[in-house]
């Protein structure tokens, strides 16, 4: 086992957090956390090359193997004051970019890819409906054949990045009695006839993202628009969940990083009863135990990325480094705030955007228990 980075992939991770830390925090300063990333945002982000870190480069991309996109990711979080800004570009590389360029014909790929990896589109993926959540692929949204294109009917609950996408990747019953095998995946132009956008909703963390539900009257979408064959949306899916779990949970790993350097920075200058706080070995104990945690996460990630990047089945290795990751970084959210004291509870402080953007990484891209089910079934349970 090998556990040293190339030059190489040290140098993407350090100048994607200096990247971060030097061109977009003074416009996040400038727009506070409370509201949604900017074109010029996405456009740096772009321009450094993230939003096609996964992309092949023959389409625009950098096409980094997983393992070396996932410590990318993890600089540019790290430098990166509104985590909701790295879910975006994540989302849109791992959701949308990595399945469309897994499996899209080559005319697809060529119309999609290079737009999606210049930053001239935005990707959402759009699945999850009202009652098709954890059991993700009881889709009631149908794509009804119609000649030589597709009639989409349904509404989509959750759709990130969806009030200001430029290209959906739509996931739609086109056989309901097949069931799994009976779901396809679409890539449809936003502005086309029928998709109708919903309110922006609020959430907890991850604040600098946009979110709405995404609505299909009677949508026309061509066939070449589909993305492989009929009946394989849901193994798309799956495998583009993989890369998700994997690569965009290393975000995780840069806000614990540098929540790590905060605590440790913080326990040695506080003093209370004449000593710093770090003297008193509770409080150096929760310390230990978040780097524990943030360590745990960090190698379990590894390992599943570098078992993508040998092209390995991954499934049990990806679900054990999400829950690894999420649970961790709640947790560790938590300790940070206990750590600060009362400090750790005021606003004005921060310090608890690390807890409220890490509540929903329990949730998305399959909650904790859906994570607990596929371990089971590698085990064979
Ligand atoms: C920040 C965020 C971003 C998202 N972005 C997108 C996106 O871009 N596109 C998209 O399509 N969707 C997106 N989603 C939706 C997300 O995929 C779903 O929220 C998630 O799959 C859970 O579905 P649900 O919310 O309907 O919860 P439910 O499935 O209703 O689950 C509710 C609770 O029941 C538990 N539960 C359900 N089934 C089982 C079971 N079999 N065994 C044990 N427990 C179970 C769950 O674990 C959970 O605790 C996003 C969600 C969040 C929070």
């Amino acid at each position: 086992m090998d556990f040293a980075w190339t030059e190489e992939q040290e140098r993407l991770h350090d100048e994607a957090c200096r990247f971060a830390e030097e061109r977009l925090n003074p416009l996040l300063a400038e727009r506070g956390r409370q509201a949604y990333f900017s074109r010029e945002e996405w456009r740096l982000c772009a321009e450094w090359g993230l939003v096609g870190l996964s992309i092949p480069e023959r389409l625009g991309g950098r096409g980094l193997d997983a393992l070396t996109v996932a410590h990318t990711v993890e600089g540019f979080s790290r430098g990166c004051h509104d985590t909701g800004l790295v879910f975006a570009v994540c989302a849109h590389l791992f959701a949308v970019a990595m399945p469309i360029a897994e499996h899209a014909g080559d005319e697809l790929a060529a119309e999609v890819l290079p737009r999606l990896a210049s930053g001239e589109w935005i990707g959402a993926n759009a699945i999850t409906e009202a009652e098709a959540g954890s059991d993700v692929f009881a889709l009631s949204c149908r794509a009804l054949r119609d000649g030589d294109s597709y009639r989409l009917t349904g509404e989509k609950s959750f759709v990130t990045n969806g009030p200001v996408a430029d290209c959906l990747l739509v996931y739609a019953s086109t056989e309901p009695k097949h069931g799994y095998m009976g779901i396809s995946a679409f890539v449809v132009d936003a502005d086309a006839p029928g998709v109708v956008r919903g309110e922006h909703f609020d959430k907890i963390g991850l604040t600098g993202t946009p979110v709405s539900t995404i609505r299909f009257e009677d949508c026309p979408v061509p066939e070449s628009r589909r993305v492989g064959a009929e009946g394989a949306g849901a193994s798309i899916f799956s495998g583009s969940m993989e890369w998700e779990r994997a690569c965009l949970f290393a975000q995780y790993l840069g806000v614990m990083a540098r929540q790590l350097d905060d605590v440790v920075a913080f326990a040695k200058q506080r003093r209370q009863f004449g000593k710093p706080i770090a003297r008193q070995q509770s409080v150096a104990h929760r310390i230990a135990d978040m780097k524990l945690r943030l360590d745990v996460g960090r190698l379990l990630l590894h390992r599943a990325c570098w078992m993508k990047s040998q092209g390995m089945p991954a499934t049990l290795e990806v679900a054990l480094s999400k829950i690894a990751v999420s649970e961790g970084a709640v947790q560790s959210g938590l300790d940070a705030i206990h750590l600060f004291g009362g400090l750790g509870v005021q606003e004005q402080s921060g310090v608890g955007w690390a807890l409220r953007d890490a509540i929903p990484s329990r949730i998305f891209s399959g909650t904790s228990e859906i994570q607990r089910d596929l371990v089971a079934r590698g085990l064979g349970l």
